[in-house]
């Protein structure tokens, strides 16, 4: 049985002000629930410390995630920061390959890879996202977009990889525009990653966690939640919103 997550992403949001008050709130509703469900939170870099010492001092089970990682440890990078980096601050997770990165920051797949393999040797765990534009999906290239996304990590560090990652499916024309994949659609991506890499191992393809991300909200979670292949989501605009992020966590059965 997978167990389920659910993976708040704050983009470039918020101020101390804020992110304490946002995190009393969230604490409060959801700190109950992390454990069962497995829940995490992705503040900017300069509000990880923060988030990590308000988590650890109240003895919440929610989980500290970061955003990005650069693909070395150290050097002469400025501006960046590394996942050692992540990990000595307390972080569990790391998102990686997130579109509005490979569109913004030019991130190709090569890079992508660089890096995931970069969270996983500090001890991380990566959120690989993967997902189609609108023209992609259009002109019926979901299938040839995705999977060599994912194929090339395979390749680099072996299948099992995926026994210490997540997977996040993210169609790039649901992220922040408030149109949603329909659970049939989502269902239908999160079952080509899962026989796609059922191919290569079953059992490890039948236990890795692929969540849905793109313009989650409470209205339609519990619908996307309920699909086989659905296990859980990664959620931007309404982690910001402590009610409707415990909503959307409370939609897991
Ligand atoms: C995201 O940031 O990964 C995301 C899915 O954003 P939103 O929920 O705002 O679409």
């Amino acid at each position: 049985m997978r167990q389920r997550a659910v993976i708040g992403n704050w983009k470039m949001h918020g101020s101390i002000k804020s992110v304490r008050n946002l995190m009393v709130e969230i604490m409060d509703g959801l700190s109950p629930l992390a454990g069962e469900l497995e829940i995490a939170l992705c503040p900017s870099f300069v509000h990880l410390a923060l988030v990590g010492n308000l988590l650890r001092e109240s003895g919440s089970r929610i989980k500290l995630g970061a955003q990005d990682a650069h693909m070395e440890d150290k050097g002469a990078y400025t501006g960046d920061v590394s996942a050692p980096m992540l990990a000595d601050i307390g972080a569990r997770f790391v998102l990686v390959g997130h579109s509005e990165r490979r569109s913004s920051a030019g991130e190709t797949n090569n890079i992508v890879v660089s890096k995931f393999g970069a969270i996983q040797a500090s001890g991380l765990i990566p959120v690989l996202c993967v997902g189609e534009s609108l023209s992609q999906r259009e002109v019926g290239v979901t299938e040839l977009t995705i999977l060599p996304q994912i194929d090339p990590i395979v390749e680099k560090f072996g299948f099992s990889v995926f026994e210490n990652a997540l997977i996040a499916y993210e169609p790039v024309w649901a992220i922040g525009t408030g149109k949603t994949a329909t659970p049939e659609q989502a269902q239908a991506a999160h079952e080509l990653i899962r026989a796609h890499l059922a191919k290569e191992d079953a059992k490890t393809a039948d236990s890795v966690r692929i969540i849905y991300g793109g313009s989650v909200s409470s209205n339609n979670a519990q619908h996307l939640f309920k699909q086989k292949d659905v296990d859980g989501g990664l959620v931007g605009g309404a982690s910001l919103k402590a009610e409707e992020f415990i909503s959307i966590c409370k939609s897991v059965d």
